[in-house]
Formats: structure tokens, C-alpha cells, sequence
């Protein structure tokens, strides 16, 4: 089977193009390092709706209890424009599996872009997410979205990496589906959902073990809101020691006293945030490979993404 590679809609200026309301381009090495490994699809919004490079500054206004989209040195109202070039797009888009977008931006920003009372107003309102990504919530509640930005904490990272992988192997099982295809993806990712969320992964199994008897559409529509749901936050430093249990105990009577204590002592410095877990799924992996344990070995927690990605640098903020 080909390697997994997630469809990723990303915004244009990040790595792509210089389509910046002031022609610049931002670089951005994460991106550069996803390239091999994701499909990405870059798109320009502002472009699209043919305002030019260079371009007065857009802003979003909350005004009459609506979003709108303005040019201040124009006086244009862009919204219309910019939701019929949206709608059409989204419609279009087809197996995507998450969005990367630029960080504060009035059109692509996710969270904390300003939004002013007026056109002319000097000062902010309140922060809200961008146009773009207020489209993207209409259209795919349930895939991830994230910025460049908060890309730079590790933990946000690691999530939005397990997700995108996840969502591409869903995406995978879709198209080919059997009740037996979905057994063998429930059971390879069975740590990676106890790990995020167990009262989750009990419906699933719920779901899985009476999947013959349903719809095809239905089990599908049922496990994809599930996924939603179990990965709409980062998971719980609790429900990942669980899962962590959970697999030390497949291995745990193969060791000796020593390396039990030594694994337990990780945990405790893992639940006071005195190491990372990438420390725990490594020890984990060499256990799994010393005494060949071919039900750990095809588990996703150990691996949710092509270890290339794998990035230790954290800014520790914005999580
Ligand atoms: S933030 Fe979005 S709209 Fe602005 S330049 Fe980048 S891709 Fe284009």
C-alpha cells in the first residue's frame, strides 16, 4: 500500500507565493518539511477575488450583527464577493483532510484576528476567526484547522500531525470500504484513540462490533463525528498515561524489576511535565521491537505520523 499523504488546503503566502497585501511571501521551515510527506493545496483567497499584489489592507467588521469584509482606503465591501468565490471553492474541494492557514490574517486567520466596530474604526472590537475560516466551519466541522503560528508549540503540533494522518487513513478506508477494512483501522489506532478520549473509543467499539448489522453510510457518518469529537481537543496528559499503561502491559513481565520501576519513575516525571512524551514512546518502541510484539508494533500511538516530522523544538506557547 502507497504511504498515507494528507490532502492539506494551506494559505498560499506560507511557502507558496508572495501574495501578501505587500508582496511578501512568508518562509516557514515546518511547512518546508511537510512538503514530501503531504499534498498540499495552496490558495490565495484575496487573490482570488482579484484584489492584486500589491493591495490595500482588508479588516473584518462586526457590524448589524454581521461578519463583513472591507477595504478602509477603497471603501469597498468585499463579502459577497468573497463568500460566493468561497462557497464555490469549498463545494469543489474534494478528500481534503485539514487546513493550514496564516496566523491573524482577516481572510485565512483561525482565531485572534482583530474585528472592528467600523470601516473607519482605530481600535479593535474583539478577535474572532477569519472569513476563510469561518467558511471552513460550515463546510468541514470536523477536519482540522490550524495556524503557522501555533504550529510552533510541539504539542500542538503533535496533535495537528495526528490528526491530518488519521483523517487520511479515514479518508482511505472510505473509498474502499468493508466492515473488515474498518476493524483492522479501529484496532490499529485503538492506543492512539484510548490515548485522546476512552469514553470515546468504548462507542466506537460499539459501533465497530455492530457494524455488519447497519448502513454502510451510517457507520461511516457515526465513526467520522466520533473522531470529531475525541480529537476536537489535545489529549489529556491522564488518558495518555492510561493508554501508556494499558501497552505496558503487554510487555511489563518480559522486564525485569529495574526497568518496571524505570518506566513507572518516566511516567510520574511525565505527569509532573518533567519530560516529554516522545522520552515514554520511545522506551515503549524498543520494548515493542525486543520482544516482537506484533499487536504494539501496528499501533498508530507509537507512530501517528512518518517519524521525518518529528520536531522537538517547542515554543511552549499559545497551547
Ligand atoms: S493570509 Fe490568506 S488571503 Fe492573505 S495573503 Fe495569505 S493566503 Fe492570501
Amino acid at each position: 500500500m502507497d504511504p498515507l499523504k494528507p490532502l492539506v488546503v494551506v494559505s498560499k503566502c506560507l511557502t507558496f507565493d508572495h501574495c501578501r497585501y505587500n508582496g511578501h511571501m512568508i518562509s516557514d521551515p515546518f511547512i518546508e518539511k511537510m512538503k514530501p510527506f503531504v499534498d498540499f493545496v495552496p490558495v490565495c483567497p484575496e487573490m482570488a477575488i482579484h484584489l492584486g499584489v500589491p493591495r490595500n489592507p482588508i479588516r473584518l467588521i462586526f457590524e448589524n450583527e454581521q461578519f463583513q469584509l472591507v477595504q478602509p482606503a477603497t471603501g469597498k465591501t468585499l463579502t459577497t464577493e468573497m463568500k460566493t468565490f468561497l462557497e464555490r471553492w469549498l463545494t469543489r474541494l474534494d478528500g481534503v483532510d485539514g487546513f493550514l492557514l496564516k496566523s491573524r490574517s482577516p481572510s485565512c486567520g483561525i482565531k485572534d484576528v482583530k474585528v472592528y466596530p467600523s470601516m473607519e474604526s482605530k481600535s479593535a472590537l474583539k478577535k474572532a476567526k477569519g472569513y476563510f475560516g469561518m467558511q471552513i466551519d460550515q463546510f468541514y466541522p470536523y477536519l482540522i484547522m490550524e495556524d503557522e503560528g501555533r504550529l510552533s508549540n510541539a504539542h500542538i503540533r503533535e496533535h495537528f500531525l495526528a490528526r491530518l494522518y488519521l483523517q487520511a487513513g479515514f479518508r482511505r478506508l472510505k473509498k474502499n470500504f468493508s466492515v473488515a477494512h474498518l476493524i483492522d483501522f479501529h484496532t490499529r489506532n485503538k492506543y492512539l484513540f484510548m490515548a485522546y478520549h476512552q469514553s470515546g473509543l468504548k462507542k466506537m467499539g460499539v459501533l465497530v462490533a455492530n457494524a455488519k448489522r447497519l448502513n454502510e453510510k451510517q457507520v461511516l457518518e457515526d465513526y467520522q463525528e466520533l473522531i470529531q469529537t475525541m480529537f476536537s481537543r489535545l489529549p489529556r496528559t491522564g488518558s495518555m498515561i492510561n493508554a501508556l499503561l494499558h501497552c505496558f502491559g503487554y510487555v511489563s513481565d518480559k522486564l525485569n524489576t529495574d526497568e518496571r520501576s524505570y518506566f513507572l519513575d518516566l511516567i510520574q516525571q511525565y505527569k509532573e511535565k518533567h519530560v516529554p512524551l516522545s522520552v515514554l514512546l520511545s522506551l515503549m518502541k524498543s520494548w515493542i521491537v525486543r520482544f516482537k510484539e506484533p499487536y504494539l508494533a501496528q499501533q498508530t500511538l507509537f507512530s501517528p505520523y512518518p517519524m521525518q516530522l518529528l520536531d522537538l523544538s517547542d515554543s511552549g506557547k499559545n497551547e
